[in-house]
């Protein structure tokens, strides 16, 4: 607590060392009440002694509330009043000076009051009390009313006897003395109002001012207003007067409370205390009434002080009677308290488990929409983003559903620690979360994402192994009239496309992917009718030996004469059916296609049919459960030797999942081949080469391109060689467009090579004639079919 507070005046520490001034004040307050007390017994011959300090003791309360009113933090209502209680010390300096003047005003000491001095006392009071009244109150019930009426009723009629019995009943005595019955009676209703205020601070509390030092403020007051009343016990001695005590008490509790409120930590009052239960006020006021009433009773004895002592004694016994039915309910109220906090406990955990995912704890998708409608109803720009881990379903697969769990709290964890706290980190389910951004640009938020996305992907050591995972991501900018759910539709349409363009990215969306996305249903639809209308054959290319071009072999590539746009391209339609799911009957009924077309090959030409027959088999295919012992029943079927028959597979299809590779193991088993595909577009890993059997490496187009010039291409493709020399791997150049590079990759050691240079994809009847004149170039063959 005893931390610097900035806007503190002076900055240095104040919690445990006196200061200079309060000390000073202290003195000062010693100094006066011991001058009263020892002029009770001594006559004063110097009695402006006694008055001066008093004026500066005024001055070090103003200064001390002046110090709050400068402590920037606090509230403006606390600075306020305190700046009101500064004014309030300041004219206590002046009204105590005013005193003095009239108290030697004629030469002798006299207890005369003028009516300057009185209407100063009388402004001091009233701009006390109005600070106090101006507090802010929170209890306002009808209830709390009557109780505050009660309590300032009893005490006014407490104070009101006491008034009567030791001031307005001596009235004259006092008006002799002093020259005028005003002071008594301003004193009296000052007295009176004070002790409302008393009631009301006790009652309903003190905004954001500090308690306590509310308390001895109050106390303050009540303390001054109270001892102002001694003028009567002091009218014989002209030299003293009761301002010793009242105003010095004033000025130096308020100085005290003033301190008090400047250490006060700056959230000290603003949490209203618990309404309390029984102000102790009226029992005081009613102790000091048995009071009077045993002390008025005592000199007329007998069988009134009988009487007055049985009423004491009776009143005492009902406030304790009362006092115990109070405990009684307290006691009742903190078990209901008790139990309610409890309840309200439960109830908080359940809407946290009906708004929260129980594996990562962030919120769930109930609690993410009614988040992003209360943003939308809020208005202002706003950003959900749709995140999904890439390849998360091989994760899961082959290390487990318990790494799965555990991968996705990390991810949950990293993407909730670079979060604000405004933003929401949802789970939808599986692998999916959400975003709610609100508050950033669209540039503020593409830089979150590419942060997201990278935190992301930074190594996790799981279970003893080392992952790293990608995510993508889809964002778009809410709009007016959307919707939660058509927010995470267009997000879901932009995650799509990131993962389209290879993942481990983010990507917003743009109203044309909706437009793409439309085109790519409808073709898919077109798809699934495309089998049943026989609009799907299949072409093959050849694949020739190297450097004279005999047919060694032929790649069976699919086609699609769609009936509005004509030719469509595998690379559009193969990845479409995979996308949809149709790529599993599309594959069978071209696995189908093929197998027949080898096996009749093979039964027309024998030896001289096409040694390999190539097709690509798809991931998703790959994957299917008893892919391999399908494939092995269409071929005993058919009757083609497996040998023949090449599985033309990529190398990302083959590390998918577990299923894919040990399909292409079966594959395998039952003597077909199997080739890599497109190396070198992937992950290239050599080690896959030794650890799989592969019998055909397929060079990717790419490389082949770059074959002829000095390329880095050019040096993987020669370093290639080697490798697949050394495992006995068939190596077969894709897409040779020149002369020159069939030369060229001849000469670095290729044996196979396919490509336009040779033979475009071509009818089965193509490859037949090619077949009845084996010895001669594929090339040259074609030359004579045009
Ligand atoms: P891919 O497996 O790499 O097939 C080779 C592609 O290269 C074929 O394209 C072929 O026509 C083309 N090509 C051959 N030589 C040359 C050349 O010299 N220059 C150029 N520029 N291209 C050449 P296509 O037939 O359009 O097939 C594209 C992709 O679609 C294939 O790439 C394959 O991944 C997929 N695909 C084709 N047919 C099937 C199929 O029956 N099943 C599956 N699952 N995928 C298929
Ligand atoms: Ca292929
Ligand atoms: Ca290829």
């Amino acid at each position: 607590m005893a931390e610097l507070r900035p806007g503190h005046p002076g900055g240095t520490t104040w919690r445990n060392r006196p200061e200079a001034t309060t000390v000073a004040g202290l003195i000062l307050c010693l100094f006066d009440l011991g001058w009263f007390a020892i002029g009770l017994v001594h006559r004063w011959e110097h009695p402006i002694v006694g008055w001066i300090p008093m004026p500066f003791g005024a001055a070090l309360a103003a200064y001390a509330c002046r110090r709050v009113t400068r402590r920037g933090d606090l509230a403006r209502g606390t600075r306020r009043f305190w700046g009101q209680m500064g004014l309030a010390c300041a004219a206590l300096a002046v009204a105590i000076v005013s005193n003095m003047i009239d108290a030697f005003h004629d030469g002798e000491p006299t207890q005369w009051i003028s009516t300057r001095t009185l209407a100063v006392y009388m402004a001091i009071l009233g701009v006390a009390i109005w600070a106090l009244l101006r507090l802010p109150t929170w209890q306002r019930t009808r209830r709390d009313w009557f109780r505050f009426a009660l309590d300032a009723g009893i005490l006014l009629l407490a104070n009101s006897a006491f008034m009567w019995h030791y001031s307005l009943r001596k009235i004259d005595l006092w008006t002799s003395q002093t020259g005028s019955a005003l002071p008594t009676v301003a004193i009296t209703l000052v007295a009176s109002i004070s002790m409302l205020t008393f009631v009301k601070v006790a009652f309903a509390g003190a905004g954001e001012i500090d308690r306590r030092a509310l308390h001895i403020l109050s106390a303050g007051v009540a303390a001054s207003a109270v001892t102002g009343t001694v003028s009567v016990f002091i009218a014989d001695r002209p030299y003293l007067s009761s301002t010793f005590v009242a105003a010095t008490l004033a000025a130096a509790i308020t100085q005290i409370a003033a301190n008090r409120q400047l250490r006060a930590p700056q959230d000290g009052g603003s949490v209203p205390a618990p309404a309390r239960q029984a102000s102790v006020l009226p029992y005081l006021a009613a102790a000091g009434m048995s009071a009077l009433l045993i002390a008025v009773a005592v000199p007329g004895g007998g069988e009134v002080l009988t009487i007055a002592v049985c009423a004491v004694a009776m009143t005492l016994l009902v406030m304790v009677r009362q006092l115990a039915v109070l405990r009684d309910n307290g006691r009742l109220l903190r078990t209901v308290d008790a139990n309610l906090r409890q309840l309200r406990d439960y109830q908080a955990q359940l809407a946290h488990q009906v708004s929260h995912d129980t594996l990562t704890e962030i919120p769930n998708r109930a609690l993410f929409n009614e988040r992003v409608t209360a943003q939308l109803a809020a208005g202002g720009p706003f950003q959900v983003a749709l995140l999904d881990l890439d390849d998360f379903k091989v994760i899961n697969d082959r290390l487990g559903h318990g790494t799965g769990d555990a991968l996705l709290k990390v991810v949950s964890r990293r993407l909730h620690q670079r979060l604000e706290p405004t933003d929401t980190v949802a789970r939808l389910g599986g692998d999916e979360f959400t975003l709610l951004l609100p508050g950033r640009t669209a540039d503020q938020t593409a830089a979150l994402l590419r942060d997201l996305v990278g935190a992301v992907q930074e190594p996790v050591l799981l279970h003893g192994q080392d992952m790293v995972v990608r995510i993508s991501a889809g964002v778009t900018t809410a709009k007016d009239g959307d919707t939660p759910e058509e927010l995470l539709r267009r997000a879901d349409v932009a995650m799509y496309s990131a993962k389209q363009g290879g993942g481990g990215r983010s990507t917003w969306f743009d109203p044309m992917m909706d437009k793409l996305a439309d085109a790519d249903a409808k073709l898919g639809h077109d798809l699934r009718q495309a089998l049943i209308r026989d609009e799907l054959f299949v072409l093959y290319q050849p694949i020739v030996e190297l450097p004279h071009g005999r047919l060694a072999g032929v790649e069976a590539l699919v086609r699609w004469r769609h009936r509005e746009h004509g030719l469509v391209s595998p690379a559009v339609f193969i990845p479409l059916a995979e996308r949809n799911g149709s790529i599993i009957e599309l594959g069978w009924w071209i696995l189908e296609q093929v197998v027949r077309q080898a096996a009749e090959w093979e039964r027309e030409y024998g030896p001289l049919a096409p040694e390999k027959v190539s097709v690509n088999i798809s991931a998703r295919q790959l994957g299917e459960p008893g892919f391999a012992g399908r494939v092995a029943a269409l071929l005993k079927e058919t009757g083609l030797t497996p040998y023949r028959l090449v599985a033309e597979v990529t190398e990302t299809a083959v590390l998918g999942t577990g299923e894919a590779l040990d399909a292409v193991h079966e594959l395998h088993q039952i003597g077909m081949r199997v080739a890599l595909d497109d190396f070198g577009t992937g992950q290239s890993s050599l080690s896959l080469l030794v650890d799989t059997p592969v019998h055909v490496l397929k060079v990717d187009k790419s490389f082949v391109d770059g074959v002829t010039v000095s390329s880095p291409q050019a040096v993987i493709v020669d370093g290639l060689i080697g490798i697949t020399d050394g495992l006995a791997i068939e190596a077969v150049a894709e897409g040779v467009e020149t002369a020159e590079q069939a030369e060229r990759l001849h000469a670095v050691g290729y044996r196979f090579a396919q490509g336009f240079h040779f033979a475009r994809p071509m009818p089965p009847e193509d490859v037949a004639l090619l077949l009845e004149k084996p010895a001669v170039s594929v090339a040259g063959n074609l030359d004579n079919l045009n």
